[in-house]
Formats: structure tokens, C-alpha cells, sequence
């Protein structure tokens, strides 16, 4: 008198994916998604670096990181003292690490790495822009400067932001990107 669901095959679970898995899939599901709803729709053959560079433009609107207007007074302020009206934006880090699972993805899904629209030079250009321009606008040095002779405090000072840097960004790659789902109705 065995019951019929004894005889089920036991099978295991599959692993779950990791953190870096899981998000590489629901962006691309996104980013599917996103072309597939574009107007006309784009399939994947079609799609080259021109709609990438519009899904990164059009992502900025789900940003949360803060760069300020020229006209701001708190343009170049790391910290500033008060709110301000300046747009959110998406953080160069999500992006910059967003483009590398694009790019790892396309590749998996049988994408040709000749024809990789996330790896082109275009991209590569967009992403420095959006580096300079938020590291000048928030007032943080993404990039090592030129050795100087510098008075003490300021080497010091410059460590501090240094850290800052370090903590902005790996936050800003875990946070704006939970929020993937919620624009893909
Ligand atoms: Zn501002």
C-alpha cells in the first residue's frame, strides 16, 4: 500500500544562485523587457549600443543617487547641510557594474562577443562621463589625481574622502537596483 508519492523521484533542490546570479538575471530580464516594449519593439539581433545608451538614460529616473546642477550651491559638496532640488540619478558604480552583467549575460544567451553592444567603445565613453560629471558634481575624486606636495591635513583629508568613496559605491551597487521589478509591468 505504498502511496504513489513515495515513488516520486527525490530529486535536489538546484543551488541557489548567487547574489551576482540573481541580479544578472533580473537585469536582464529588465533589459529584455525594456526592449521589447520600446516602440517599435527591438529583439536582440537588432539591438546595438544606441538602446543601451537609452536604457542606462532611462534608468536614471529609478536613480537615488544625488548630482547636482551647476547651478546648485551645493555643486561639488560632498555632504551638503540641506536638501536641494537637484534630479536623483543612477550612481556611475550601479551603472559601470550593471554593464558588466549586461555584457556577461548577452555572451551566456548566445550573443557574439564581436557584436556585444554593452562592450563598445561608445559605452566605455558614456560610463567616464557619468564618473566625471558625478565626481565633480558630488564632489567625490573617483579617480586617483596627479601627485602633489601636500600640507598634511590635506593628505589626510584626502584618506577620508578616499574611504567615503569606497563606501558610496559599493552601497550604491547594492541599493538602487532592488527596485528592478517594479517598472517592468
Ligand atoms: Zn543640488
Amino acid at each position: 500500500m505504498a502511496s504513489t508519492e513515495s515513488s516520486a523521484p527525490q530529486q535536489a533542490p538546484p543551488p541557489p544562485l548567487s547574489r551576482y546570479e540573481s541580479q544578472k538575471r533580473r537585469d536582464w530580464n529588465t533589459f529584455c523587457q525594456y526592449l521589447k516594449n520600446h516602440s517599435p519593439p527591438v529583439s536582440l539581433s537588432h539591438c546595438n549600443f544606441n538602446h543601451v545608451l537609452d536604457f542606462l538614460r532611462y534608468l536614471d529616473q529609478f536613480g537615488k543617487t544625488k548630482v547636482h546642477l551647476h547651478a546648485c550651491i551645493f555643486f561639488g559638496h560632498p555632504s551638503p547641510p540641506a536638501p536641494c532640488a537637484c534630479p536623483l540619478r543612477q550612481a556611475w558604480g550601479s551603472l559601470d557594474a550593471l554593464i558588466g552583467r549586461l555584457r556577461a549575460a548577452y555572451e551566456e544567451h548566445g550573443g557574439s562577443p564581436d557584436t556585444n553592444p554593452f562592450g563598445g567603445g561608445a559605452i566605455r565613453l558614456y560610463l567616464r562621463e557619468v564618473k566625471d560629471c558625478q565626481s565633480k558634481a558630488r564632489g567625490i575624486p573617483y579617480k586617483k589625481k596627479k601627485k602633489k606636495k601636500q600640507q598634511h591635513h590635506l593628505q589626510l583629508r584626502k584618506t577620508q574622502i578616499k574611504g567615503n568613496t569606497t563606501a558610496d559605491a559599493t552601497d550604491a551597487i547594492a541599493k538602487p537596483f532592488k527596485d528592478f521589478g517594479q517598472f517592468t509591468s
